[in-house]
């Protein structure tokens, strides 16, 4: 039974169930197919480019997977941590930083850039990678989740969100075509579908409601895009009712997207309830996709979710705690302004590959953020990014190796530890 019929059969159990994308659909991944076909055969030689997951190897007690994801500006081996570029720039990182940190696929945001400098600066200058420097692959968020989350005087509609600009109290309409060419723009490899991101705690008709409104954007999205060298990522929502994340997650499955990822979480709730929402949710996503957990990146809950089959994370967290003087060592958060670190002349981990590691002690770094200088700030995001991506990477070797459920039971124990003797 297709969806439509689904919908007509059990209007009940799925309210959101959308009825009109089925043609598009089938016309979009019939001319993907088509053009893969062709462009196997040497007959297309522009610039199409087949956005493609292989997994490399999968565990065979946990969901978790080690995977290849490949774009136009290069391979992204999963699990994987992505660092942060809101303004198309990891703060106080150059791409030289963020490279020698293990970095593959590095953010931007459309909120962000769209208020500053203006996607059209962007364009002129030959899009994200040329302005910021950054060869390897760039992913942009669709711009929802800060507009939900951080503009006031927002009124939202079905046909899109307005809102008061902070920077000169401008309203700004965004909608699903808005977001979509804003990005189309600014040129990542990975865009994001425009999404309702509902807050927490939310009532369960509120969730429906986001959720539905989610599904129609996304359909505008595909309708919108144009761009055929970027892959566009639909964002499931659904709250923490696991049955909306089922049912909106399998209704997506329909647009037979390159990649898909689990929005709405990490907005509040207990650990517990993401946990779970996650654990229900990445399975149901289709093994040959890339999954993205978006905004979470502790190592417990990335390690969680690696177990469920993640495998692409992204949080503001690193360079965030190092701004506030904070280093995170194998998972446990130091704050440098501590009396204990004043005349620690260690460094801040031995086992760390990193610049900073290599270089310098705590005794230096905690001078250097209680005199508020800013090269504290650049030398904490340094290791920070290097330690979160590392510990993406040491799963990825635990999954190659069959070893993951160890690695798990070994690091659980250990932070769960840590978090008991803070
Ligand atoms: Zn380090």
């Amino acid at each position: 039974m297709d969806l439509r019929g689904l919908r007509r059969s059990h209007p009940a159990q799925y309210p959101f169930l959308v009825t009109s994308f089925n043609h598009r659909s089938a016309v979009v991944s019939l001319s993907r197919h088509l053009v893969t076909f062709f462009r196997l055969f040497g007959v297309v030689s522009g610039n199409y480019c087949v956005f493609e997951f292989i997994c490399q190897q999968q565990c065979r007690h946990s969901h978790a997977r080690a995977g290849l994801f490949h774009t136009p500006h290069g391979s992204v081996a999963t699990p994987r941590f992505m660092p942060v570029g809101t303004l198309a720039n990891v703060k106080t990182l150059t791409p030289e930083h963020l490279k020698a940190a293990g970095a593959e696929m590095v953010l931007a945001n459309t909120y962000h850039l769209h208020l500053q400098p203006g996607e059209d600066i962007v364009a002129a200058a030959g899009g994200l990678h040329r302005f910021m420097g950054w060869q390897g692959p760039i992913l942009t968020d669709s711009g929802g989740f800060q507009v939900f989350s951080l503009s006031e005087m927002r009124q939202i509609s079905d046909a899109g969100v307005v809102f008061r600009s902070p920077h000169d109290g401008q309203m700004i309409e965004l909608s699903p075509e808005r977001a979509i060419h804003i990005q189309e723009q600014l040129g990542a490899d990975v865009i994001m579908a425009f999404d309702e991101c509902p807050p927490y705690p939310a009532s369960r008709e509120a969730i429906i409601q986001a959720s539905r409104r989610t599904l129609h954007w996304l359909e505008r999205c595909i309708a919108a895009k144009q761009r055929e060298d970027q892959a566009l990522f639909g964002i499931v929502q659904g709250g923490v009712y696991g049955d909306l994340r089922i049912e909106c997650a399998t209704t997506m499955l329909a647009f037979d997207l390159p990649g898909y990822a689990i929005g709405g979480v990490s907005v509040g709730e207990p650990n517990a309830a993401m946990h779970e929402i996650v654990t229900l949710t990445a399975p149901l996503l289709p093994a040959h996709k890339p999954r993205y957990l978006m905004g979470v990146g502790t190592h417990l809950e990335m390690l969680r979710a690696i177990a469920a089959g993640v495998d692409l994370f992204d949080c503001v967290i690193p360079t965030r705690l190092a701004r506030h003087g904070c280093a995170i060592v194998q998972g446990v958060r130091w704050n440098l302004k501590n009396a204990q670190f004043r005349r620690d002349y260690a460094p801040l981990d031995a086992t760390c590959p990193c610049y900073t590691c290599r270089t310098f002690s705590r005794a230096y770094l905690s001078h250097l953020v209680r005199a508020k200088e800013l090269l504290a700030y650049t030398l904490l995001s340094i290791h920070n990014v290097t330690e979160l991506i590392r510990f993406t990477q040491a799963a990825r070797q635990a999954i190659l190796e069959q070893r993951f459920p160890s690695f798990a039971a070994e690091w659980e124990q250990r932070l769960c530890n840590a978090s008991a003797n803070d």
